[in-house]
């Protein structure tokens, strides 16, 4: 049954007349490497089965252009295919071993702007191993931010940097995806996860967004919680969450545990949503140790592809495909992977799982719960205006590196006095983040990096940015070795920035 992408599409093109075929829509079609190339065949067999209105341009990415020498694994022909067509389906890609290569999967999310990535973890319960019979919750993760925007320094022998940048637009982009997509799939609760206990800045704009989409959807109830205790209750008690909306990071990590908590990563399928174009896969890697032996487990894609035609509008065509696969897999019909004893009925090869599904196109399952009704479309939120507010500068931080007198922090306050300007006094000096002058706590450990923060010698004294550079000059004519400023703002009043901890 094995159909290559190329046969499939020239088969639905030849079967279908002009008419129909207009109405098609258009995907770009990746085989992968490693099993993509099988797990593709068995799901472009359901999706042609289920006649599922599409029409495939097939693109080479991954594993045979790394070695071709370009580095990002994309040819400009298939960036073309992506977006004239708006939509990817991709098989798994195997990274080649060795140094130069990046990440094709961060190389197309942050190209094509994919700023949704949505993973729903379901527990099959009692058809496949669980611990969590009744779990059903859905992942939404910001996809471009955070962390991820790699910009990072080394600033001194003992310390590095890496920014985490959380925007205002981007957060409500999320949560209002996170929302929209909670009310079409008739989900009850968002649960938003973050650290603004710590990061009142960063975390706290992200739970801010969240608050303020939540107040549009009154009928969807919408929680926070601090993200290391909720990432423990996904792994002790995952069905009390429905929808999880997180910043990239941590929705990196709890999107992994959920899906392993959930019972196999195999099963698995996700989406990355951006407002032109979208990318729909299964979570694992091409698992190159059972390529070509016709055993992996399309369902990872497949359930992508349900996602994918979801997107697209056709949730008739997602429901009758999703409902197949439930019934397979609750007749016992398993791949190895999740293959048990007394549970399962038939080990099935990649072929035969993929028509044991085809046989079961129609019907619905009995125990798995059903997928009823329709899913409504859910439409990308535009990109949003900042907010508008006051903003005036109160302040500097100036970052430097020092080295000398066994890391005294009067030592440092002392020599920096000596640089006072007209407008600026030296008020706090932070290592690592803790408090080290005035009156800080003899215990704490001091590296070479400081935070030197200075404000003005008169309350209410306006502050330019002419008197920071004036500071600045002062203290290299010192011959202080500054690394970096940051500028101290308040935004309609209130401080945008973050105390020393013990200040
Ligand atoms: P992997 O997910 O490929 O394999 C881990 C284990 O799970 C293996 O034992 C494998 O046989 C098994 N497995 C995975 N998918 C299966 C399936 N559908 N059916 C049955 N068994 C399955 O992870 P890995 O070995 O760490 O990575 C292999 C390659 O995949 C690497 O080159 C990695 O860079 C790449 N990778 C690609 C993606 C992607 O394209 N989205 C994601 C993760 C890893």
């Amino acid at each position: 049954m094995s159909i290559a992408v190329s046969t499939l599409q020239s088969n639905i093109m030849e079967s279908d007349d002009q008419n129909l075929a207009s109405l098609r829509c258009p995907v770009a079609v990746a085989e992968g490497d490693g099993i993509g190339p099988e797990i593709m065949g068995a799901t472009l067999a359901i999706l042609e089965a289920a006649d599922a209105p599409l029409d495939l341009k097939p693109i080479t990415i991954g594993e045979q252009v790394f070695k071709s020498g370009n580095t990002s694994g994309i040819p400009s022909e298939a960036w073309d295919t992506i977006r004239q067509t708006g939509v990817l389906l991709k098989a798994p890609i195997t990274t080649p071993q060795g140094g130069g290569y990046k990440s094709l999967n961060v190389s197309i999310r942050k190209t094509l702007g994919l700023f949704a990535n949505i993973r729903p973890c379901v527990a099959y319960h009692p058809f496949t191993a669980t611990h969590h019979p009744a779990m059903d919750l859905v992942v939404i993760r910001e996809n471009e931010e955070d962390t991820y925007g790699g910009i990072e320094h080394q600033q001194t022998p003992e310390v590095a940097q890496c920014l985490k940048l959380i925007t205002w637009p981007g957060s409500l982009r999320i949560c209002q995806y996170a929302f929209a997509y909670a009310k079409a799939h008739g989900r009850k609760k968002v649960t938003c996860f973050v650290k603004d206990n710590i990061m009142k800045q960063t975390d706290g704009l992200f739970r801010k967004a969240f608050e303020q989409v939540a107040e549009q959807y009154p009928d969807i109830e919408a929680d926070v919680m601090i993200i290391d205790i909720a990432a423990a209750r996904i792994a002790t008690k995952p069905e009390q969450f429905d929808v999880i909306v997180a910043p990239n990071l941590y929705g990196d990590i709890v999107s992994d545990i959920a899906a392993e908590v959930a019972g196999t990563v195999g099963l698995v399928g996700t989406a990355n949503i951006g407002p032109r174009c979208a990318m729909f896969e299964a979570i694992h890697g091409s698992a190159p140790d059972i390529a070509g032996k016709g055993i992996a487990n399309p369902s990872g894609l497949l359930l992508a592809a349900v996602q994918m035609l979801q997107y697209l509008g056709h949730s008739e065509h997602a429901k009758t495909i999703h409902n197949a696969w439930l019934c397979a897999i609750e007749d016992g019909m398993h791949t190895g992977d999740i293959y048990r004893e007394g549970i399962s009925k038939h080990k099935l090869s990649t072929e035969a799982f993929a028509q044991a599904v085809i046989d079961r196109l129609g019907q619905t399952p009995s125990t798995l719960k059903a997928v009823q009704g329709e899913v409504r479309r859910i439409e990308t939120p535009e990109p949003i205006k900042p907010k508008q507010g006051h903003k005036q500068i109160v302040g500097v931080d100036v970052f430097l590196h020092w080295d000398q007198s066994d890391r005294d922090p009067d030592v440092l306050a002392n020599y920096l006095a000596a640089f006072v300007t007209p407008h600026f006094k030296l008020t706090m000096m932070s290592n690592r983040g803790t408090k080290v002058w005035p009156q800080g706590a003899p215990e704490t450990f001091c590296t070479d990096h400081w935070r030197c923060r200075f404000m003005p010698t008169q309350q209410n004294m306006p502050m330019t940015q002419a008197k920071l550079l004036d500071l600045l000059r002062m203290l290299h004519e010192g011959k202080a070795n500054i690394i970096k400023m940051e500028n101290l703002y308040t935004f309609d009043g209130k401080a945008g920035y973050s105390l020393g901890q013990g200040e």
